[in-house]
């Protein structure tokens, strides 16, 4: 029998984090992961914006979540012995509207995106843009972590250290005692669930009220023009791969028909947009879909099963678990070592009332 304190089931980012500062705190853990070779966390961007840049607004959290993500992807950059995070790259905002100009200006003024954003250049951004675009702002702080390899490596590193088992977890073999729980082979005092879009087939969180988005990336290939020193924002999100003149373009947004192969349709979509802005052609090298666990109120779901106090819930990373995800995990950690707070709107018992029936 293997007896560990934390059973977690999933290693996605969510997983990952959890698993991350379970090691800083000192805590034992156990990973159970059917590693698959497509999810939302190995397909993602990984890309991190402190600016919600439609409404023009500091992103949720954002002074809170920055320095914890920032410092977490750190540490495991240097545990891993790889470079994944890549932080203060700017993300580019072309501006083509003169009310937009004026907005953006209303807010900079204000001091209301500080530090993020402080000025609006009022000119043709550097770039192969259409002419259209007169003026544009650069986000600060700003960047992304290359999530995938992050996974991956971190999968080697559980596996050598005899913490990943690599299997389906099947639910209806938990069972609950007075110590803890047991699962197969692994006794543990607590599991804690961060399946992703699967907490669709967990019988103990399903009813928490999820509405998972599919997404498609495409790896696209460019001419020399597209400088690869900055995330280009213009209802598609382009940026640098490791390879020359080979970017990430991404990502659309759909609720209905929700598997995870790529379409032609959103492939369409994104060139379409791409090229409606640059004046760069793009060959598609790659196309990939995965589906992000988003809440209906688009906050994580979080906390403890109402009826089992051993069964945790670390989910709803929607379309922001780089950000997100190590602040929660760092929450939950002290939540369940050290009695801390949850946040109230990340709280799984937001829900209890409207969604949980008990059996
Ligand atoms: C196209 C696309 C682009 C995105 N871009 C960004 C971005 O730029 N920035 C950003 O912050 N976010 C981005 N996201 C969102 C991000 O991917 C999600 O927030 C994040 O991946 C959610 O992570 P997770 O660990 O909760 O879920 P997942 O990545 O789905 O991981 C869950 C893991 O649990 C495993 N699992 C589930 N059930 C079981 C079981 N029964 N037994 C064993 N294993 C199980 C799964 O196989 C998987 O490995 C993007 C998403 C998509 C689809």
């Amino acid at each position: 029998m293997k007896q560990t304190e934390n059973l977690i089931v999933g290693l996605g980012i969510a997983g990952l984090n959890l698993c991350h500062q379970l090691e800083k705190a000192g805590k034992p853990f156990l990973v159970i992961d059917n590693c698959p070779t497509n999810s939302a966390s190995l397909i993602a961007g990984g890309i991190y914006n402190p600016i919600a840049l439609k409404r023009k607004l500091r992103s949720w959290l954002v002074d809170d979540l920055f320095p914890i993500m920032v410092e977490s992807h750190r540490e495991l950059d240097e545990k891993l012995a790889i470079q994944s995070l890549h932080h203060n790259f700017p993300i580019l905002k072309p501006i083509s509207s003169k009310d937009e100009v004026t907005e953006w200006k209303q807010v900079i003024e204000e001091g209301r995106l500080f530090p993020y954003v402080d000025s609006i250049e009022e000119t043709v951004p550097r770039g192969p843009f259409k002419e259209d675009v007169f003026a544009s702002v650069t986000i600060k702080k700003s960047g992304f972590v290359r999530i995938e390899k992050t996974l991956l490596a971190y999968r080697e590193y559980l596996k050598n250290k005899g913490l990943l088992i690599q299997e389906n977890f099947d639910h209806s073999a938990i069972s609950h005692n007075q110590n803890g729980i047991e699962y197969r082979d692994v006794k543990a005092n607590r599991i804690i669930f961060s399946e992703g879009r699967f907490i669709s087939e967990n019988p103990y969180f399903n009813w928490v009220p999820f509405k998972p988005t599919k997404g498609q990336i495409l790896t696209v290939k460019t001419d020399s023009s597209l400088t690869p020193d900055r995330i280009y924002n213009q209802q598609f999100l382009l940026f640098p791969t490791e390879e020359k003149d080979v970017f990430k373009l991404g990502a659309t947004y759909e609720w209905d028909k929700l598997d995870e192969i790529p379409t032609a349709a959103s492939t369409t979509e994104l060139l379409a947009k791409a090229e409606k802005a640059l004046t760069v052609k793009f060959e598609v090298l790659e196309e990939k879909a995965a589906i992000r666990p988003t809440v209906i109120d688009r906050r994580p779901a979080i906390g403890v099963h109402p009826d089992y106090e051993n069964l945790f819930l670390f989910n709803g990373m929607g379309t922001k678990g780089v950000m997100i995800a190590p602040y929660f995990a760092k929450q939950l950690v002290n939540f369940i070592y050290h009695d801390g707070e949850l946040d109230k709107e990340a709280e799984l018992n937001r829900f209890l009332r409207k969604h949980y029936k008990k059996d």
